[in-house]
């Protein structure tokens, strides 16, 4: 057996993902698939598609299998009978599976639902794959303390941040002059705010590079998704906005680089698949194979790169905003803007609504910085509130 875990452990390394039915879920299991013996699957979990998560309950013999939704608790465990994989439901259910001892937790759950399953895991001192980056957008601080405090291992699964984290020299961050992330630009990266006003939710998911869940679809068309995270690069990397620098490089090519103080800029190329980030951190300290396709620049020729345009990408710059203006801010954003992509999905709302609504809720409520989980639920719950109340005095 190839060895790559360095050799602490004997046998397979123990796994669990959280939103093991999305797209992240199910490219992590790709990976797991595609290297017998290596992984063994502690706990799966989804938030309401009881016959994906059995199917693959059964096929990695998960030990546990957790719906979120309570109401399909009968319906997965009949869907399990006979195969030795335990069945819950319910949020606490959630952490229950996100607590359990396992090697590797992938925390690839959509949206602040994430929130406390990961928290449940960095509280017991686990190595987390972070996906899920609104948990860092609407709990940065609380959740970049409970890292430090229990000893966690935060490994950053977002292409942007893993390949950050893999030039960033964390002994000498004094000598880093900037971080560049870089942006696709999305689907409507050249077009006017008069051609994006009539844009389909089946337009705004199309991504031209990468191919995700709808919710991260839709933010990266916005653009709202590179500064959810520029928000997520300022925490995990502990920079300030400053030092963080946004660059349009529309082939999605170069994941992101950093900039030391003697001019030097690292950088990590790939082909854009999240199985190159996503073996990274399975596999991590020691690298794995992934089947991703292999980089051919002579082939590409050419990279190209162009500076955001926030006049027709104006989430840009209310993040920054938010970002500098601090307090709840950050929370309601991401609050407001999980309200307002599910409202564009269901046709309720336009695509250009998607960004004001969002900057009319973070301007219409004040609230202090959360301090604990619970104000961080209670803010996002506001926020989701009043960001739904908009939505309808626009539909109606
Ligand atoms: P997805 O929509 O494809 O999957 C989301 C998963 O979360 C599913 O398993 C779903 O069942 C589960 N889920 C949804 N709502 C839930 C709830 N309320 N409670 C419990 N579980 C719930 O999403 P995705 O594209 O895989 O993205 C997952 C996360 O990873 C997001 O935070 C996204 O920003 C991040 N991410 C994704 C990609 C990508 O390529 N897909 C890249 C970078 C970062
Ligand atoms: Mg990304």
């Amino acid at each position: 057996m190839v060895d790559v875990h360095g050799g602490a452990t004997d046998g397979p390394r123990t796994v669990t993902v959280l939103g093991s039915t999305g797209s992240i879920g199910k490219n992590t299991l790709d990976l797991i698939a595609r290297n017998p013996g290596l992984y063994s699957v502690e706990a799966l979990t989804a938030n309401g598609n009881v016959d994906i998560l059995a199917e693959q309950a059964r096929r990695f013999g998960a030990r546990l299998a957790v719906v979120a939704d309570p109401s399909k608790y009968a319906d997965l465990k009949a869907a399990l009978a006979g195969s030795g994989t335990e069945a819950a439901a319910g949020p606490d259910a959630l952490c229950e599976a996100a607590a359990r001892p396992a090697d590797c937790v992938m925390a690839a759950i959509v949206g602040a639902a994430g929130l406390q399953p990961t928290l449940e895991a960095v509280q017991r001192g686990a190595t987390v794959a972070l996906a899920n980056k609104e948990c860092l957008v609407c709990a940065g601080t609380l959740f970049m303390a409970a890292v430090a405090e229990h000893g966690a291992t935060l490994l950053p699964v977002d292409s942007e941040h893993n390949a950050i984290f893999q030039v960033f020299d964390f002994d000498q961050k004094h000598r880093i002059d900037r971080i560049i992330l870089t942006a696709s630009g999305g689907p409507f990266r050249t077009w006017t705010r008069e051609a994006m006003a009539a844009v389909t939710p089946e337009q705004a998911v199309a991504h031209p590079n990468w191919s995700m869940g709808a919710k991260i679809s839709v933010d990266s068309a916005t653009m709202m998704n590179k500064g959810l995270e520029f928000i997520e690069a300022h925490h995990i990397f502990g920079m300030p906005q400053e030092q963080i620098e946004i660059l349009v490089h529309p082939q999605s090519v170069i994941h992101s680089m950093v900039a030391y103080e003697d001019g030097s800029v690292l950088a990590q190329l790939g082909t854009p698949d999240m199985r190159t980030p996503i073996a990274f951190t399975l596999g991590w300290p020691q690298r794995m194979a992934a089947p991703t396709a292999r980089l051919d620049l002579g082939a590409i020729g050419a990279l190209h790169f162009e500076t955001p345009d926030g006049d027709r990408f104006p989430a840009l710059g209310l993040v920054r905003d938010v970002l500098k203006a601090g307090g709840a801010r950050p929370t309601i954003l991401n609050a407001a803007n999980e309200i307002a992509v599910a409202a564009f999905l269901g046709r309720q709302i336009r695509f250009l609504d998607i960004v004001a609504l969002v900057e009319r809720t973070v301007e219409h409520m004040t609230a202090p910085a959360p301090t604990t989980l619970d104000d961080v639920l209670a803010i996002d719950r506001e926020a989701r509130a009043v960001c739904t109340a908009l939505v309808q005095d626009l539909a109606a």
